[in-house]
């Protein structure tokens, strides 16, 4: 935990935001401002500021952030129609919120 971080905050419930997922190590709620009819961000428990900070610790997270949002797409009903994955890295590319996150977009009616 990491008290300055908004999502941190989320995670521990100190900033109400309703879950579509939770487990022990991740949850999935929707982005407040979506780019898209679907825009879920997979977010792990576990505060790491961006995918330069990942040790070889954080192998599982890293899979386990992959594997859901598979699974959070299906549940979505986007997985055939297509949707993009998205990890946005330091200031430069479009980070804004400092805890590590995936960004799940899709669900265009194209
Ligand atoms: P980044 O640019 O850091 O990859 O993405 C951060 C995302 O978090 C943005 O798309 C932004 O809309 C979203 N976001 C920022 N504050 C909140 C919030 O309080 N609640 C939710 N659900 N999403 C947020
Ligand atoms: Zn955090």
């Amino acid at each position: 935990m990491t008290t300055d971080c908004l999502f941190c905050k989320i995670v521990h419930r100190e900033v109400p935001t309703e879950f579509l997922y939770e487990d022990n190590d991740f949850v999935v709620f929707k982005d407040i401002h979506p780019a898209a009819p679907v825009h879920l961000l997979v977010v792990p428990k576990k505060h790491i500021r961006s995918i330069n900070d990942l040790h070889e610790e954080d192998e599982t997270i890293v899979s386990g952030l992959f594997m859901l949002a598979r699974d959070m797409a299906k549940d979505q009903g986007i997985h055939t129609s297509g949707y993009k994955l998205l990890f946005n890295v330091e200031k430069g590319g479009g980070q804004v919120i400092f805890h590590l996150h995936l960004h799940l977009i899709g669900g265009w009616k194209r």
